[in-house]
């Protein structure tokens, strides 16, 4: 049905300072190969130039294309509205900084060519503060002990998905989009291989350390209910021990006349139990916000405006 065999998609968010060093290096890689490409660019409500700039690469060459957002909407829809625009049979996700090095993107379509219709470049930690690296290895233990589907450390959105596995995740409907658990979750026969991390080339990283922590969260929530069925579980062992230890003061009043004095004990289970349902509030609250958040079915993004003659598919809900 179409004639692009490989499109890459792009978010780009204030990369004014890199864009045209990533764009000669992408087209220097992807022109020798024989097959057809495009590249879509998504402005994700750029401050800079960034848009400008974009403009111009599309008005210069008919293979590029770029849809242009009306605010920051955040790396996911950015990805979501690309994915939307792209045509090929192939499409690759990768970052505008150059921390996905284009040249990797050949092995990634001969990979492909094997039959995978995900092809995963997983980067290692190399030049990652220590800190960081750390914290993000202890987060995804955790995230692979309590989510329902598998998320890797360092497999991140750089990845070559087939048309069907695009297919598959545009039918996902959720407003809340943490891709490494959409990834995991169409399945699949996916491929990965390890690249040297590299340096942002220019410009800085959107990511600080309240952005991460909430990406954080939303990835553990987004994809089961087991804090859910936690919270209900440590409740209930809770309530069995307080039964069982009212029962065992009750006895010994009456078995062996003791008086018990009563406060130490009480701030204790107070204290702790407020605690316990605070933090059990806490955890439906965000469930519920999620709820709420799905209900109001709002598209994901609005567009501002995009080269093509038809605009990008509207963002229909299921
Ligand atoms: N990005 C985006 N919208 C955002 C934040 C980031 O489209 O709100 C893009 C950004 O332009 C880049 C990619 O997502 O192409 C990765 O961002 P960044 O390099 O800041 O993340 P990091 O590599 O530090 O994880
Ligand atoms: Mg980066």
């Amino acid at each position: 049905m179409t004639t692009v065999h490989t499109s890459v998609v792009v978010p780009c968010f204030n990369e004014d300072d890199v864009i045209d060093a990533f764009h000669e290096e992408l087209v220097g890689t992807l022109e020798p190969g024989a097959t057809a490409f495009e590249i879509c660019y998504v402005d994700d409500g750029s401050g800079d130039g960034t848009r400008a700039r974009l403009k111009e690469l599309a008005a210069a060459d008919h293979r590029v294309r770029y849809t242009s957002l009306s605010r920051n909407f955040g790396k996911e829809s950015a990805m979501l509205a690309g994915l939307r625009m792209a045509r090929g049979d192939v499409v690759v996700l990768m970052d505008a900084d150059l921390q996905h090095p284009p040249h990797l993107v050949p092995r990634m379509l001969e990979l492909h060519s094997h039959g995978y219709d995900q092809v995963v470049a997983q980067r290692d930690r190399t030049g990652e503060g220590a800190v960081r690296t750390l914290l993000s290895q202890a987060y995804y233990r955790l995230v692979r002990r309590s989510m329902d589907v598998e998320v890797v450390d360092g497999a991140g959105d750089f990845r070559l998905l087939s048309r069907r596995a695009v297919e598959a995740l545009l039918t996902m409907p959720e407003s809340n989009r943490f891709s490494k658990g959409l990834f995991s979750w169409i399945g699949f026969d996916t491929v990965s291989f390890t690249y040297t991390n590299v340096r942002r080339a220019a410009g800085r990283s959107k990511w600080g350390g309240r952005r991460l922590l909430e990406y954080g969260i939303d990835g553990l929530l987004s994809f089961n209910s087991r804090p859910l069925r936690l919270a209900i579980h440590t409740g209930l062992w809770l309530f069995l021990s307080a039964l069982v230890y009212a029962l065992w003061i009750i006895a010994n009043v009456f078995l062996d006349g003791v008086d018990t004095p009563g406060y130490a004990t009480l701030i204790a289970a107070i204290v702790g139990l407020g605690g316990i349902q605070l933090a059990t509030l806490g955890v439906i609250g965000e469930y519920v916000g999620r709820i709420y958040h799905e209900s109001k079915r709002r598209p994901h993004y609005v567009i501002r405006e995009t080269d093509e003659s038809a605009p990008a598919q509207p963002d229909a809900r299921v």
